[in-house]
């Protein structure tokens, strides 16, 4: 029977952090394999982009936005030199800058029963995201409420923002082009939850996203679900990446708690997940416990993890990547 103790005492480790009074996550049934669930933000838990709202009403307007980033498409930039533009333009304080996301963002409508599922059933939920962790952090504080808000790990950018509002600076996470590199933020996560794990049970790694950012983390797990219609999914087609469409978190729960039994029927919660991408085991196999970061050295890191080739099986075994991401 399976250990089920690593992600659960991974993200009760980092809430301790933020929340003190938040419970721990339990998971009740230890027969069943552990799922972690990675999402992304923007345009995934909210229909719009929160830099956008803010870039257009406070900064340097939708023209001039959306012509920077026409260079990060054309990769006439880098996604990280384009973002510091975009945040320096900013002229607002935090608190009038979010009186604006508030009145013009939109929650995916089943979003929120998801998160309470997820919690029910002992899920840990992640948001990773490329954008500033603060923003994100008041934006689910404000329409999740401060408890729920504060089961939510956050694998983001930090910031300084002046208190006048006169200066946004992004404190990058990885030292490279994307400024967050979500795939290495993910591969961090797994080294922790197969280094600690007791019985050698894998944990189901679940993305979701909507973005061409998200492509570098969508590799890295068992199981994707790319918001119907956007970005991440046409590369997906493309790359023959194999994926799960979604329309809002409703689809997401009905697919998970299908993939759930489908996994306990088959594995019992022991060995690989039925969804299993190969890549990942690789990647564990070359890591050393020794090697393991804590948390805390995850959030602070500077440094990304070791550049691997990626490949998301088992639907095509023999597929080589060719899609080089900018943002
Ligand atoms: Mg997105």
């Amino acid at each position: 029977m399976p250990s089920v103790t690593l992600p659960v005492s991974t993200i009760s480790q980092s809430l301790k952090g933020s929340k003190s009074s938040v419970p721990a996550v339990t998971v009740q049934d230890t027969s069943k394999r552990d799922i972690i669930i990675f999402s992304d933000f923007d345009g995934t838990i909210f229909m719009q982009d929160t830099g956008h709202i803010l870039f257009d009403h406070h900064g340097c307007g939708a023209v001039r936005r959306e012509q920077l980033d026409e260079e990060i498409k054309t990769g006439a930039r880098s996604f990280r030199a384009v973002s510091e533009d975009m945040w320096g333009s900013l002229n607002v304080t935090f608190e009038d800058g979010f009186s604006i996301m508030k009145q013009k963002l939109e929650i995916d409508p089943d979003f929120n029963e998801f998160h309470k599922y997820c919690i029910a059933n002992g899920i840990p939920f992640n948001v990773i995201s490329a954008g500033l962790k603060p923003i994100l952090r008041k934006v689910l504080d404000v329409f999740l409420g401060e408890t729920q808000s504060a089961h939510i790990d956050i694998v983001a950018n930090d910031a300084q923002i002046s208190h006048d509002g006169s200066e946004w600076k992004p404190i990058w996470r990885h030292d490279n082009e994307l400024g967050h590199d979500k795939a290495a933020s993910l591969q961090e996560y797994k080294t922790i939850a197969s280094s600690e794990s007791e019985d050698g049970s894998i944990p189901m790694i679940v993305f979701v996203g909507d973005g061409v950012s998200d492509l570098p983390a969508a590799r890295e797990a068992d199981v994707l679900f790319a918001r119907r219609g956007l970005r991440l999914e046409e590369y997906c087609i493309e790359n023959k990446i194999s994926y799960i469409p979604f329309d809002t978190f409703a689809d997401i729960q009905t697919e998970l708690a299908r993939l759930v039994q489908e996994d306990q029927e088959t594995t019992h919660g022991s060995g690989k997940p039925v969804q299993y991408n190969p890549r990942a085991n690789f990647w564990r196999r070359a890591s050393s416990k020794k090697a393991v970061p804590t948390l805390s050295s995850i959030k602070s890191s500077a440094t990304p993890a070791p550049a691997t080739g990626n490949t998301f099986l088992p639907v095509e075994p023999a597929y080589t990547p060719q899609a080089t991401m900018v943002s």
